[in-house]
């Protein structure tokens, strides 16, 4: 089975982890904190069209739009003149029929939950360096990454500046 290095284990990791694991590979996720950044701390992600899709063939669309924020109005400070309300609802009905918002915590938790059985994760580790080009790519870290691993292909949600793959 092909290896997959993953960095990040936020939104796009454990989404991407999940598919590929779907189609045959065996991926490692690779997040640099200590733990996973759950909960309710964190900015909100909006999902709309092909977003609410996604997570509803990964059977997570009832769980994501539980813990969805629920947020009614938006409120628009301006430096001159009064604020502005915008119904958020009608908002979002302009840009997508379906739409959800969730603290990245809170989404990061529910995706985490759904692919941490199947998927490896590695907290408190980055890859240091990667060698190789396309099909045959070494990585090397700090420990638990196992240096001289040998993955397929290493999947960049945030790729440090050092590191050209
Ligand atoms: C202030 C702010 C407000 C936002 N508001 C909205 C909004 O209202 N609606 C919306 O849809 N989107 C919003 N976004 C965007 C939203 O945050 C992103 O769409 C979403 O978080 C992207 O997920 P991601 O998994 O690609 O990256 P991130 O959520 O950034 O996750 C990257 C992960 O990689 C880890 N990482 C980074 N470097 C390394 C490394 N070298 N090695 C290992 N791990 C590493 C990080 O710790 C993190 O866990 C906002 C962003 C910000 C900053």
């Amino acid at each position: 089975m092909a290896r997959v290095l993953i960095s990040g284990a936020s939104v796009a990791g454990p989404v991407l982890a999940y598919w590929l694991r779907r189609f045959g590979f065996e991926p490692t996720v690779v997040e640099r904190t200590p733990a996973l950044r759950h909960g309710l701390g964190g900015h909100a992600v909006d999902l709309f069209g092909s977003g609410v899709e996604v997570v509803r063939r990964m059977g997570l669309w009832e769980q994501i739009h539980e813990a969805r924020t629920r947020t009614t109005i938006m409120t628009l400070e301006r430096r001159r003149g009064r604020p502005i309300d915008v119904n958020v609802d009608r908002l979002s009905a302009g840009i997508s029929d379906e739409h959800v918002e969730i603290l990245r915590g809170e989404l990061t938790k529910i995706l985490y939950d759904a692919t941490r059985a199947d998927i490896e994760y590695l907290f408190g580790d980055s890859i240091a360096t990667v060698h190789g080009r396309r099909r045959d790519v070494r990585a090397r870290g700090t420990a638990p990454v196992r240096p001289g691993d040998r993955c397929r292909r290493v999947a960049l949600d945030c790729p440090p500046a050092r590191l050209r793959p």
